[in-house]
């Protein structure tokens, strides 16, 4: 069986190039889900796919550019009629914040409205966990501390796919990559310094210490995006599907 990986949105914070925010989705047999959901996904969502068929969303860390897709998301599937539950997964705050968030979007709708198709949030730590089908772990990595930043690493039919969340480098990501088999790394930069994110410079000074198989950039901003030609990993596209 396969895994098939959907990059839908591949930008960073300021969707450097016109990027969508991050939002992966991991799809095979009984599993679907997204990584993070970032404020401009439901419009990338909808290019792909259908939203009703999203069993879960695993999000890495609490700024908006990574979870502030949700309540969007969650609003749209009460109007689509959705019967089926959804589940969130991420940081301890997550509930708190995406329910706030939620509530200065649209107080009308989640200030008075029962998400009856069964909207759940179960807080991801090191400890794997059932979700969307797929076994779900989250571990701390170096980003901005107030965001209770995670890298997290999903097995998923036997595959297992890392994510880096943002983070600039620590070995912290060596253990978020080790064993996989598609290890999706951020590299904001190229090689411009920055205390928050990686630049691709510093990931390939690191690469020899992943022990991952393949390797595909995301969340690129304009410093990374001016350099791709001198980039030898696979970088991200909107809209790119990676079969696994
Ligand atoms: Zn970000």
């Amino acid at each position: 069986m396969s895994v098939r990986v959907r990059f839908l949105g591949t930008g960073n914070a300021f969707a450097d190039g016109g990027r969508s925010h991050a939002c992966i989705h991991l799809e095979a047999p009984g599993a679907s889900l997204l990584l993070d959901c970032g404020g401009s996904s439901l419009p990338a969502i909808k290019r792909a796919m259908d939203p009703a068929t999203i069993q879960a969303i695993a999000i890495s860390h609490l700024h908006g550019d990574h979870f502030g897709g949700v309540p969007y998301l969650v609003m749209e599937q009460f109007f689509a009629g959705r019967t089926t539950p959804l589940a969130i997964g991420g940081p301890r705050e997550l509930e708190q914040r995406a329910t706030r968030a939620g509530a200065a979007l649209y107080q009308d709708f989640f200030g008075k409205t029962a998400i009856e198709y069964g909207l759940s949030f179960v807080t991801l730590g090191e400890t794997p966990v059932s979700l969307g089908g797929a076994e779900v772990s989250a571990h701390p990595v170096q980003h901005v501390a107030e965001s209770d930043p995670h890298g997290l690493r999903v097995k998923i039919e036997g595959t297992l796919v890392a994510y880096s969340g943002d983070a600039r480098w620590s070995d912290e990501l060596i253990t978020v990559a080790k064993g996989a088999d598609l290890f999706i790394c951020e590299s904001t930069n190229f090689s411009k310094a920055d205390r928050a994110h990686l630049s691709y410079t510093e990931l390939i000074a690191n690469r020899a210490k992943l022990d991952c198989g393949r390797i595909i950039l995301t969340h690129l901003g304009a410093d990374a995006q001016a350099h791709l030609a001198e980039m030898e990993l696979e970088r991200a596209e909107d809209g790119m599907l990676v079969t696994l």
